[in-house]
């Protein structure tokens, strides 16, 4: 089928038109836990925080209308983390301790018996952090990753702020490196862009350059697909020696780029047993 043939269909589904982006990954998120027994259980983890997230999203979306001056704000990432999000941090603290892996259960069960002030803290040093990551890979990075996940993508979507100049590396709007890769349909071929690990922007990006260290030589820049998950794609690079995963739209059209890179765990392993590291750990830190 073509993917013109199947958004026609979709489009017809009211049902499916009026899905967000938020209920769509979950959606995504249960059919493909069903198919691929190898994933079942990080995508039932990652649905009950997606619905977190859908909620919280929501309510900010509620209030940031409120609040308009949000809407008129070139930089809104550089503005400091409101305190009064934090309100919503022990809910999120216990759908991980009733839904999450038991590492990440014992980590949000201790960090629920602290403060709000501490938890506040947390929050901060990961926002403040950017690019360099103020918080090591590891539960609290995921904590305040996730956590903080809707508040960016509402500040995002709501800023007028604009880029020129050339293809940015980081993420133009929070300057986060990127989770993944998007193939797009387009003539003949795909359109790769790049999406934020923490904003979730997606921005065009050229198909043959590394975003980890520039190396534009084809030679050294493999690209490796499985027989099973045929739309999901490594692109390596041998000069940095790091890769990330492109989901490829031209494809499977059905696919819910998050989600499609989160279920793709094979490919990791055999990414890794390659010597390549992940540019970006996911939102599981996978
Ligand atoms: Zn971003
Ligand atoms: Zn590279």
């Amino acid at each position: 089928m073509k993917p013109g043939i199947a958004e026609r269909v979709t489009g017809t589904d009211n049902r499916v038109m009026e899905q967000n982006e938020w209920q769509r990954r979950i959606a995504r998120a249960e059919e493909l836990g069903a198919q691929y027994t190898f994933a079942a259980e990080i995508l039932r983890f990652y649905s009950a925080i997606a619905r977190f997230q859908e909620d919280f999203h929501g309510e900010l979306g509620r209030e940031l209308e409120r609040a308009t001056v949000v809407a008129s704000d070139s930089e809104p990432f550089a503005r400091p983390l409101p305190p009064e999000l934090t309100g919503r941090f022990g809910t999120f603290l216990s759908v991980v301790e009733q839904n999450g892996p038991g590492p990440l259960r014992e980590a949000a069960g201790e960090l629920r018996s602290g403060s709000e002030d501490s938890h506040f803290q947390l929050l901060a040093v990961f926002w403040n952090g950017s690019d360099a990551g103020a918080l090591p890979p590891g539960p609290h990075d995921f904590f305040a990753r996730a956590f903080l996940q809707p508040y960016a993508a509402s500040i995002r979507s709501r800023s007028n702020m604009r880029w020129n100049g050339p293809t940015p590396y980081l993420c133009p709007f929070c300057k986060r490196k990127p989770g993944l890769g998007v193939l797009r349909p387009l003539g003949d071929g795909g359109q790769r862009s790049l999406l934020c690990s923490f904003c979730l922007a997606e921005w065009e990006f050229r198909r043959i350059v590394c975003p980890g260290c520039r190396e534009e030589n084809h030679a050294k820049l493999p690209v490796y697909t499985a027989e099973e998950l045929k739309h999901v794609r490594v692109e390596a690079c041998d000069s940095c020696r790091s890769y990330i995963k492109t989901v490829d739209m031209t494809k499977s059209g059905r696919a819910e780029p998050i989600v499609d890179e989160m279920a793709s765990i094979p490919l990791d392993l055999w990414a890794q047993k390659q010597g390549y590291t992940k540019l970006q750990p996911n939102l599981l830190q996978l």
